[in-house]
């Protein structure tokens, strides 16, 4: 596999967390560490309420901003959720799906993944797509159908053209939050498996264009080893993105890893 076929992506995911000074505040620390990590694309996804602000904060800087989420119609009644187009309006390039902690607590499915993956897509915003096993399932030693079947069911009917546009996160839910993070060697296993299903459906160059992050406890001790491995191309990162020194030493990884 050669690694220079696709970008680096280091995604911070703030989740609920932080009011608009506050973004604002770590925004502008974080914008002048990452500075020279040009080969690097730094992502940060932030609450709907900050994205404004971000989009604003890092205006000119080398920090793109996505959302945390967003519903695949384009408008409607539908109480509280947030259209691409909208998100699209104000700037914004990225979007999260499928983040375990919305298959967990709000119902999320890979088929909604699937819907709202085509709607952010269609619309222009790149995709950060979650996948990941529960620890139950991987001590039933079913890691890999669990995600060959997340990552069939998520991208269903989209085209090889847009799959490169999107991220896949590779984000073991036993490891999220946790401070249990997946060997480097685990994270390695499966992010390869995940290029090699995408190969199965897709072909080999669309599989090898595809950036695949590892997610789940990654911080600024055990980053670079992680991204040191051949289909490790970034990482999805929650508590370590909300500081910024933390943030740019995991960022720094991906320059050298
Ligand atoms: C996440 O929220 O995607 C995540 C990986 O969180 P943490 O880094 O805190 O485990």
């Amino acid at each position: 596999m050669n690694k220079s076929l696709r970008k680096a992506i280091i995604a911070g995911n703030w989740k609920m967390n932080k009011t608009r000074p506050e973004a604002k505040e770590l925004l502008e620390a974080i914008k002048p560490l990452v500075a020279d990590a040009k080969d690097v694309e730094v992502i940060a996804c932030v609450p709907f309420t900050n994205l404004e602000t971000a989009v604003n904060v890092t205006a000119g800087s080398n920090v793109k901003i996505g959302a945390e989420n967003v519903h695949f119609e384009k408008s409607g009644a539908f109480t509280g959720e947030i259209s691409a187009d909208m998100l699209t309006e104000l700037g914004v390039e990225y979007v999260v799906i499928g983040h375990s902690e919305r298959r967990q607590y709000f119902g999320e499915t890979d088929e909604t993944v699937n819907k709202r993956t085509k709607a952010a897509l269609a619309a222009g915003l790149k995709p950060i797509v979650c996948v990941g096993e529960l620890l139950w399932e991987r001590e039933c030693d079913i890691t890999e159908e669990v995600i060959a079947r997340q990552i069939k069911l998520d991208f269903f009917g989209v085209s090889a053209e847009d799959i490169k546009k999107s991220v896949i996160a590779y984000e073991p839910v036993w490891a999220i939050g946790t401070g249990k993070t997946a060997t480097a060697d685990q994270a390695q296993e499966v992010c390869a498996f995940i290029r090699a299903t995408l190969a199965k459906l897709y072909d080999q160059a669309t599989a090898d264009a595809v950036t695949i992050q590892y997610g789940g406890s990654m911080n600024a001790g055990n980053a670079a080893e992680l991204l040191s491995k051949p289909d490790v191309d970034g990482g999805l990162i929650g508590g370590a993105s909300l500081k910024a020194n933390d943030f740019s030493v995991i960022v720094h990884a991906a320059v050298n890893g």
